[in-house]
């Protein structure tokens, strides 16, 4: 197994201090989980998720869900719901927001970047004194392999 990053271990530290401020343990298990989704590219799935950590590790299939579900309220990760109940979750972290075109499908999720759309959605959340906590668009359609089909 490659090292650690440091990022990814200055992540893992940011969660364990955000757990603990919130009386939380950070056990084994979140830490084994957190190093591995803090150092994610990709979207994923929990159960993908769970299925690449219980090889090598001991770790429950409702630890994995937990933590992820810890990991998303503390702002760590996305939730998207691609459509079919597909749920993937996505490290935000040093990632430039963007948001996702959709193959309906083959399921393939491209990401393009998104800077205009938020500034006129930021616009208009300003002309309306809404405060946003959170948003993500997704678009549906078919890839350029499937609509070729
Ligand atoms: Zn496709
Ligand atoms: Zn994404």
């Amino acid at each position: 197994m490659p090292a650690k990053s440091t990022k990814t271990q200055n992540e893992v530290a940011r969660f364990k201090e955000a757990l603990e401020a919130r009386n939380y343990k950070f056990t084994r298990p979140r830490r084994i989980i957190a190093e591995k989704v803090l150092s994610m590219r990709k979207h994923f799935t929990a159960e993908g998720l769970y299925n690449s950590l219980r090889k090598s590790k001991s770790i429950s299939r409702a630890t994995v869900y937990r933590t992820l579900a810890l990991l998303a309220q503390l702002g760590f990760v996305e939730v998207h719901d691609f459509g079919k109940g597909r749920r993937f979750y996505e490290y935000v972290g040093g990632k430039k927001s963007h948001s996702h075109f959709i193959c309906i499908k083959c399921g393939k999720i491209i990401e393009f970047p998104s800077d205009k759309i938020e500034s006129i959605i930021q616009e208009a959340a300003a002309a309306n004194s809404f405060i946003i906590k959170r948003f993500s668009i997704n678009v549906y359609g078919l890839c350029g392999k499937c609509a070729q089909k």
